[in-house]
């Protein structure tokens, strides 16, 4: 059951922003990559990057994981170790105080009033989008203790209007109850949203939320219950291994486990409609900035438009954000990728020649090696024209055994740079791709030896001569 509207062009990742007048629908990233300025009309999104009118939002409901996506979760979220130990005091103390008389009895009355505000705390922090538990600090435990009563207030009322339907309404009015019963999570959504009695009581607003929520508001429902029977199980499991205080104990802190667990579950439902619904969060805007720092803009700009077939156009946003001096190093590559792929020689040549001087300077001569490799493919007598490229691109060669690109780079090296001083190294490097990669072990050999005729005192000579010796045993055991 996936109905998330996708991205045109990450299909992984769930639309954010659509544009009404070209129909394309857009993630985070692809949004925020237009150039264009933002429309200035309020609820206007980011300009389209295709044709710049302003996007619309597909709901921020669309970009969140639903719900029954993320049901363990709920139940890994009480278990952070600040919410356990708080619960594991709070049970310690509801496990213990019925000792103390009429002192105890009020001791759990209070503790269930903090509970309940902690509870409510949790509903409220997960609705404003957070992962983590509230922190407990002093204000956990002295303010805002007040909900509680509304709570018991709410349910009170509720409870009342259900009787009374009951008695006066006939089959009707166990309609109605069965409806306040339905309502009971909708009333503590809305009792976490507004705390205010009347609000959280009236079923007008119980109706409001749960249309906005759909279908979906039944499943919670199911979630709900299947949860409220929890504790109860786990209770009567350790009763046949724990004594009587332990079991005690086990009660209180799983019951305050498993309605944390619905707390956070329900609290996460709101911020899953938060828009519907009209909560603010806290943290979509993080998450934008987030996305929007995760690449260059003109990068994405120039994916969408190789998905809409317009190569040349994300070519040209490309070049234009390179004049402009961008320090990401993806978007070379970017555009080394696309000249390839658009066919360009003259263009892709002109590149490459550039590209590999960078990397070459960053040191990053496979990479530079490939880039070389490439652009061969197309452009067949692709020229290096630098000395020093083209030595430092036979190296990386030569380490990769591409003998035939170590052969085509050092092709009339010595004609065209006469008296270079790497001249010796070049050709003993194609002196091994001919022995290695084409298997020609006396032209190899007669070309070290003339290298070993006319530089005796290469810092290298040893080694050629080490390698025209086993050449010629090589020869020797041939024949
Ligand atoms: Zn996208
Ligand atoms: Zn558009």
């Amino acid at each position: 059951m996936d109905d998330t509207l996708r991205c045109d062009y990450h299909p992984r990742e769930a639309a954010r922003w659509q544009c009404a007048d070209c129909a394309r629908a857009y993630c985070r990233t692809c949004a925020y990559c237009s150039e264009k300025p933002h429309s200035s009309a309020p609820d206007a999104g980011p300009p389209c990057p295709l044709c710049s009118a302003p996007t619309e939002s597909v709901g921020h409901a669309n970009t969140i994981v639903p719900f029954w996506q993320r049901i363990p979760d709920f139940f890994r979220y009480p278990s952070h170790p600040r919410a356990l130990a708080y619960m594991g005091a709070l049970a310690l103390i509801t496990t213990l105080a019925p000792r103390m008389g009429l002192l105890g009895v009020l001791l759990v009355f209070i503790v269930m009033v903090v509970f309940v505000r902690y509870a409510y705390a949790t509903l409220e922090h997960t609705a404003r989008g957070h992962i983590e538990p509230p922190p407990v600090d002093m204000d956990m435990v002295t303010q805002r203790l007040g909900v509680a009563f509304q709570q018991i207030a709410v349910f009170f009322l509720l409870w009342f209007a259900a009787a009374l339907a009951i008695a006066f309404l006939g089959p009707l009015g166990f309609v109605l109850a069965f409806f306040f019963v339905l309502a009971l999570p909708a009333t503590v959504m809305l009792l976490a949203m507004e705390g205010r009695v009347l609000v959280a009581a009236n079923p007008l607003r119980h109706v409001g939320l749960i249309s906005s929520v759909g279908w979906l508001y039944l499943a919670l429902c199911l979630f709900l219950v299947l949860l409220s029977g929890g504790s109860a199980v786990i209770t009567n499991l350790s009763a046949a291994v724990l004594p009587m205080g332990g079991v005690m104990f086990v009660a209180n802190f799983t019951g305050m486990y498993f309605t944390l667990v619905m707390f956070t579950l329900m609290g996460y439902v709101v911020y899953q409609y938060h828009e519907v619904l009209g909560f603010d969060v806290d943290q979509e805007n993080e998450a934008e900035g987030e996305d929007m720092r995760a690449a260059d803009p003109a990068i994405t700009r120039s994916h969408i438009l190789v998905c809409e077939g317009q190569a040349k156009a994300a070519l040209d946003t490309l070049s234009e954000r390179m004049r402009s001096g961008s320090p990401d190093p993806g978007l070379r590559e970017r555009f080394q990728r696309l000249l390839v792929l658009a066919g360009d020689g003259t263009r892709l040549a002109g590149h490459s020649k550039s590209y590999i001087r960078r990397l070459v300077e960053e040191q990053k001569t496979g990479k530079a090696l490939a880039v070389y490799r490439d652009c061969l493919r197309q452009v067949p007598d692709f020229d290096l024209e630098d000395s020093r490229l083209v030595v430092a691109l036979i190296q990386a060669a030569g380490r990769e055994r591409a003998w035939d690109l170590v052969l085509n780079l050092a092709r009339g090296f010595r004609e065209r740079y006469p008296g270079n001083k790497r001249i010796p190294e070049v050709y003993f490097l194609a002196a091994q791709a001919l022995s290695e990669g084409q298997g020609k072990d006396e032209r190899a050999s007669s070309i070290i030896r003339q290298l070993l005729e006319k530089y005796p005192g290469h810092v290298r000579a040893e080694e050629m001569q080490r390698y025209q010796a086993a050449l010629e045993k090589l020869q020797a055991a041939r024949s």
